[in-house]
């Protein structure tokens, strides 16, 4: 009753596409999951929008993963953006491109993402369990032998794959069990840390702009005292420091170097459009617009409201004084803040609130063509478990997917011996 010829744990992204799959191949399969529903991390995806791919070529992703990007070559390649796309328009999910290449569905419902998974499944016939949570991976004689549950109940099956996720976001149900199974199974696991994650500030001004939202900015990453990443795009000024999609993008670094005791540094450029000259230009333009009013009402063609105030007592100009008094070297520094404006970071906030966790199982370990695991026979890995992380755009779930196709594939082949 209780034996399979494949389970999966975890019904995530990767662990619903690893079940459906290894059933295709006419294993009889059990998915079991902890929460009392499937797929809760993929329902509140991209603002409950799930960005589940990214239009680009496919041979330019790696490159978005900085977390064992070479790893996921063949992986992503295997089952691909386009093939994604395919799958979920089998289903009745039609997808839409939007700015950067993200591919979200087209009723902007996360939740047609899991209804497509959840027929996926029914159709491959895959046995699901929820309210299921995996406390042990069983193994005799050197092999994986099924799991054992909560209560106690066990399930038979020569091969587990560990789909799990990471530690983020725990209500959603990933809070870490993959790691504790990985470390008793003999596997390294990567230290898990945040990525895509907002970040705290020293200054204290910076609680002043809670709530501004800045699109078209340019920060820059700089690691003791040198110049490390540049981002574009969208920023937000939070109660605790940074966020948004520049900053997210830029935390995995910024984290690794504050744990290894190096000064972090953001730096501002409001104006990326323009270079220092230019933007010099364009503010003596606006100085004689204004040239016999103060200071404090000089700004307001170049800067949102609630900057100005901030900018102002950072550029240590007088806001009473009048436009025309301001000396060359006060507006010269004033532009270079407008382009540079410093922000020191101390730290990030926790992995629970990151968007991903980076580290996990060491991909060392794990077989790129099949995601067995090198450490015990019978075993797999996919998904955000394993110690693989990606940028946002999309290229986290179609990692978790690509990852758990082929391991739900590789199952194929190993899971027939155990056939009637
Ligand atoms: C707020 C937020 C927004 C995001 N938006 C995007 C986006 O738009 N695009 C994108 O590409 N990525 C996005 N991500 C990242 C992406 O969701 C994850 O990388 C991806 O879902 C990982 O899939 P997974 O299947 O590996 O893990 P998960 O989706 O975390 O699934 C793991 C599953 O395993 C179950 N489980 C855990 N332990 C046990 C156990 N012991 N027994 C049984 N079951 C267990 C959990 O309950 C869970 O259902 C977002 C993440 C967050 C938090």
């Amino acid at each position: 009753m209780n034996e399979y010829q494949v389970i999966v744990v975890g019904g995530g992204a990767a662990g619903m596409m690893a079940a459906g799959q290894a059933a295709k191949g006419g294993a009889k399969v059990l998915l079991v999951e902890k929460k009392e529903r499937l797929g809760r991390k993929i329902a509140i995806t991209g603002k409950g929008r799930c960005n589940i791919t990214n239009e680009e070529n496919v041979a330019d992703f790696i490159s978005h993963y900085p977390g064992n990007g070479r790893f996921l070559h063949g992986i992503l390649r295997g089952f691909d953006n386009v093939a994604l796309r395919e799958f979920f328009a089998r289903y009745g999910v039609e997808t839409k491109v939007e700015r950067g290449g993200r591919v979200f569905p087209v009723s902007d419902d996360a939740e047609k993402i899991v209804e497509a998974l959840v027929t996926f499944l029914t159709e491959s016939r895959v046995e699901v369990r929820t309210g299921f949570s995996v406390e042990e991976i069983l193994v005799k004689d050197g092999h994986v032998r099924g799991v054992r549950g909560n209560g106690q109940q066990s399930f038979l099956a020569p091969v587990v794959i560990i789909c799990t996720g990471g530690l983020s976001y725990p209500a959603t149900g990933s809070s870490g069990d993959g790691f504790r199974f990985a470390r008793k199974l003999g596997h390294k696991v990567i230290d898990p840390r945040p990525a895509l994650v907002p970040l705290k500030t020293a200054e204290s001004w910076v609680k002043e702009l809670q709530g501004l939202a800045l699109k078209n900015v340019e920060g820059s990453l700089w690691i003791a005292g040198k110049k490390q990443i540049t981002e574009f795009g969208e920023m937000l000024f939070t109660h605790f420091g940074v966020s948004g999609p520049i900053i997210l993008t830029m935390s995995r670094r910024a984290g690794d170097a504050l744990r290894a005791g190096e000064k972090v540094e953001l730096r501002i450029n409001f104006k990326p459009a323009l270079s220092q000259e230019q933007l010099d230009s364009r503010v003596q333009r606006d100085f004689q617009k204004y040239s016999n009013k103060q200071f404090k009402n000089a700004l307001d063609d170049l800067l949102p409201q609630s900057l100005i105030p901030v900018m102002i007592r950072l550029s240590g100009i007088n806001p009473e004084g009048v436009v025309h008094q301001i000396s060359r070297e006060q507006r010269k520094y004033l532009v270079r803040l407008l382009q540079e404006l410093p922000i020191t970071i101390i730290g990030t906030l926790t992995i629970e609130t990151a968007i991903v966790t980076a580290g996990g199982v060491d991909v060392k370990e794990i077989n790129p063509k099949t995601m067995a695991s090198k450490c015990l026979q019978g075993l797999y890995w996919a998904g955000e478990v394993v110690d693989v992380d990606g940028i946002t755009g999309g290229y986290n779930l179609q990692a978790a997917f690509a990852m758990g196709y082929r391991a739900g594939f590789a199952t194929h082949e190993v899971a027939s011996p155990w056939s009637d």
